[in-house]
């Protein structure tokens, strides 16, 4: 037996043997278990899904080791455990409160669920990521992002969690009460407890334009960076790293009811892209929102991605490092230099933006930053290999990595970039003294 097939079958086992809420709180043993790409294989069979509160309750209090799961997009081992996970799919309530501005969705609803549901009642979020299938949780307990100049990350607009502890007691921390706590409590890595509820600052609905611009030379953006990541709401350049251009630039403006944008044929020597086009230029758009400087509502149009299809491509890796905005252009021209090592290995580059905020463990953390990401073929032996190389071009920058994407760090490098790390690994101790919901990744990243 090797050593994956023991810790699965000893987590198995253990867990059985201690289960007297089993007959509650719904349990699952599927194989294999993977993540949505499939990349990683879960090193448990145990999968909970309680449908109350009393229920996760007891499961979290049965369990000396457990994670919460959220819709399993996660490329690395963050969700993983080899003893037990809870997903809390079947918390499905959204309320909207229209006087305090804020939505309370629980922890198995999905932005792509959420998003219809109060732009019909006139309201909007201030930003989602490329594609809406992960749920709420998964998305603000790891600084999940769109793109936009003046947009900060998801996480930003929570304004209340509610979570299970690891004693098993309810807790509620908020903007409101809260203060500087409730900063590190948001990007929580599942580290305090489980997510039960959480609240969200709603802004008015408003409709999102989409135009897309091909091959816009990198030089335009050693002058005109902050221009033209202005020029939208959101906007997203995607590259191959090849010949020194963005294969595509997609511009994602603000439009009123009944008005027309201009779409100049040329934008900073990009060309106006004259049909729908997928980030990875091979692919079919028919995933895609919809494009051409058509209006719709926000939620069609920020992601790229639509609800009722697969997002991306499938079949692939995900890295993703932030560097300050104010370096972007030397940061991009550094990772350029590799483009022979990279593209071979790719299916797409994109570059975003994101503006400084205060969560503690927050990628964006005081500091307005891009985040150069790589969408990778399935290859993760030769990814293994490139990945070193790419730290080492971003080294002078102090990269942070996105937490549930692929790199090869450890502890020290985490200590260096994040420097709230000490006092949110306090805020952990208080919540979870034992260590109930480490894994193994989190024991290398944070406390190696
Ligand atoms: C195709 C694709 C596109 C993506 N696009 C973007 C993008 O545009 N921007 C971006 O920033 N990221 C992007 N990601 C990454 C994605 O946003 C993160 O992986 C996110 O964490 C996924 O949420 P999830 O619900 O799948 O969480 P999971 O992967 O299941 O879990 C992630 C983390 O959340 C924790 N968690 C989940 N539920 C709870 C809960 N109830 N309580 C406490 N902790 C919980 C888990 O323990 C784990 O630590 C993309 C991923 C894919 C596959």
């Amino acid at each position: 037996m090797d050593k994956r097939q023991f810790l699965k079958t000893s987590g198995a086992f253990a867990t059985t043997a201690l289960l007297p809420g089993f007959s509650i709180a719904e349990q699952k043993k599927m194989t294999p278990r993977t993540n949505w790409s499939g990349n990683l294989t879960y090193h448990t069979d145990n999968l909970f899904e309680p449908s109350t509160v009393a229920e996760l309750q007891q499961v979290i209090k049965d369990h000396p080791s457990i994670r919460p799961l959220g819709t399993r997009h996660s490329f690395n081992g963050l969700a993983d455990s080899t003893h037990a996970q809870v997903a809390l799919t079947h918390f499905k309530d959204i309320k909207l409160d229209e006087a305090a501005k804020t939505v309370t969705v629980g922890a198995g609803v999905r932005y792509g669920d959420v998003a219809p549901v109060i732009d019909a009642k006139g309201f909007a979020l201030h930003n989602l990521a490329s594609l809406p299938h992960i749920s709420v949780p998964g998305a603000i307990a790891t600084g999940t992002h769109g793109s936009g100049i003046h947009n900060k990350n998801l996480s930003s607009s929570v304004a209340a969690i509610e979570f299970v502890d690891a004693n098993g007691s309810l807790q509620t921390l908020s903007r409101a009460k809260d203060g500087d706590k409730f900063n590190g409590a948001v990007v929580n890595l599942g580290l305090l407890g489980v997510m039960t509820n959480i609240t969200l600052d709603v802004e008015p609905t408003f409709q999102v334009a989409q135009t897309v611009y091909t091959d816009l030379p990198f030089a335009e953006l050693e002058h005109h960076f902050d221009d033209i990541f202005s020029a939208g709401y959101s906007v997203s350049i995607f590259t191959d790293w090849q010949h020194g251009r963005a294969t595509e630039l997609w511009l994602k403006r603000l439009v009123k009811p009944g008005e027309k944008l201009d779409t100049p044929a040329l934008f900073y020597n990009g060309k106006l892209a004259t049909k729908d086009l997928h980030p990875i230029p091979a692919l079919d758009p028919v995933n895609c929102t919809p494009q051409m400087n058509v209006p719709g509502p926000w939620y069609e149009r920020l992601p790229h991605f639509r609800m009722n299809f697969t997002p991306s491509s499938g079949e692939e890796l995900q890295t993703e490092y932030f560097v300050p905005r104010a370096h972007a252009y030397e940061a991009i021209r550094a990772v350029e230099t590799l483009k022979d090592h990279i593209t071979p290995h790719l299916l797409t580059t994109e570059l975003r933006v994101i503006a400084a905020d205060d969560l503690w463990l927050s990628m964006a953390y005081q500091q307005d930053s891009l985040a150069i990401h790589f969408t990778w073929k399935r290859q993760w032996p030769e990814v293994q290999k490139i990945l070193p190389l790419i730290q080492q071009k971003l080294a002078p920058f102090n990269p942070r990595p996105h937490w549930a994407k692929l790199s090869t760090y450890e502890g020290a490098h985490f200590r260096q970039v994040y420097p709230k790390l000490a006092d949110f690994k306090s805020l952990v101790q208080q919540y979870d003294p034992n260590g109930k919901f480490r894994n193994e990744l989190i024991t290398t990243e944070l406390y190696s």
